[in-house]
């Protein structure tokens, strides 16, 4: 099917429109009507190949939420008309040892991401991501979304959300512990509401002072301005877990040094440059330095599940298409409240 979108032809162009052809739904698959998509940094790392391996044309998106408007013979989870989201994956082998413990984002054979990734459905090809009017997927890379949640709020839990509530999880963060957050954007600001709805006493790490007022209203506990070694002391050797979601270079070992004995600090953003740790840092208290990415299928619907039982969504803002350059310069610049998500009925006035 014709499919219009926006992409990127080359990493210093702006996003323009675009069309390609998406496959007719096979058996398993779910076509679906994107309504509102999510813009996750990982996009602009991606758009101007930031991280080296990006193919062109490139339509990012992965925080995909719409209606279904046709499905394969063999599907059972959905029918015509009902909401539905795609994250970060759209397949994978199915068989591996980590695929079969649900972790499909380690698929040995490596996971079909939702968009830049070699396409095995049409061989040749990469997958073009939500950016765009519609969407084909199986069912089994398929969520539903809790009735009660806000659409376009909740599109931004299907990376932002699961990116945090995964090591969160595995972890096991829970009541009476501490734990920080670095970096208040689109995944640290869920990462705060998350942590604390697990029972975390929750501190926020910020290098912007314009945002410790809003912090305090999504559910810090206490807001340390990273900038300051002076605040930062105060916390040495207290946390339990700290969760470091920053997009460029920064200092890690001002972090690790706040763990306590046998704490771990996971990084989940991922600056372009490597980040050097100083293993004093890690020996002095036994202090583990982790990674995460995103999280399984089944991970992922719980986690949709879990907000929605607790009520919480993203604080987005809400554009049209036509300002996706606008929003990636604004995220450059650490400037949004806290979750740009593209409302794609706009897509129309320009195709
Ligand atoms: P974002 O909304 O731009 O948030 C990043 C935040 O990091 C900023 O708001 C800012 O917070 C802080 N920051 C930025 N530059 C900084 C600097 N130079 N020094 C210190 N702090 C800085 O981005 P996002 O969408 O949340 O994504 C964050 C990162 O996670 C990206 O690298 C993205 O690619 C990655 N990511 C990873 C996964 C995964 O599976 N591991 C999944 C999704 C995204 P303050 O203003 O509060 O300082
Ligand atoms: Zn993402
Ligand atoms: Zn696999």
């Amino acid at each position: 099917m014709n499919t219009h979108a926006y992409a990127a032809q080359n990493a210093t162009s702006p996003l323009t429109p675009f069309h390609f052809e998406r496959r007719n739904p096979g058996p398993h698959d779910v076509q679906i009507q994107i309504l509102f998509c999510g813009v996750c940094h990982t996009d602009v790392h991606i758009a101007r190949n930031e991280w080296h391996g990006t193919t062109y044309p490139c339509v990012p998106g992965h925080e995909i939420v719409g209606r279904v408007t046709g499905v394969g013979l063999h599907v059972k989870k959905f029918k015509e008309g009902d909401i539905a989201a795609i994250g970060c994956m759209v397949d994978s082998c199915r068989e591996c040892e980590n695929c079969k413990e649900d972790l499909e984002q380690f698929c040995e054979k490596g996971a079909t991401f939702t968009y830049n990734a070699p396409d095995k459905q049409s061989p040749g090809s990469i997958t073009y991501g939500g950016y765009s009017e519609s969407i084909v997927a199986d069912e089994a890379f398929v969520l539903k979304v809790p009735a009660n949640l806000d659409l376009a709020a909740a599109a931004p839990l299907l990376c932002a959300g699961i990116t945090t509530y995964s090591p969160l999880r595995h972890f096991k963060v829970a009541k009476g512990q501490k734990v920080g957050i670095v970096g208040l954007g689109g995944l640290g600001h869920m990462g705060v509401k998350l942590a604390k709805a697990m029972g975390a006493r929750v501190v926020v790490f910020s290098t912007s002072p314009n945002k410790v007022q809003d912090a305090l209203r999504l559910g810090a506990d206490e807001v340390v301005m990273s900038k300051s070694e002076d605040e930062m002391k105060k916390h040495l050797n207290s946390f339990h877990f700290i969760l470091d979601t920053v997009s460029a270079k920064h200092d890690i070992n001002a972090y690790l040094v706040l763990l306590k004995r046998d704490g771990t600090l996971t990084q989940v953003g991922v600056p372009p440059e490597p980040l050097s740790v100083q293993v004093d840092s890690l020996i002095f208290g036994r202090r583990n330095f982790s990674g995460s990415l995103i999280g399984g299928i089944k991970e992922t619907q719980e986690m949709l599940d879990f907000c929605g039982r607790h009520n919480i969504t993203s604080d987005i803002e809400l554009i049209p298409i036509q300002k996706i350059n606008e929003a990636y310069s604004r995220l450059v610049k650490n400037d949004v409240k806290y979750r740009f998500v593209i409302d794609m009925g706009s897509l129309k006035k320009t195709s």
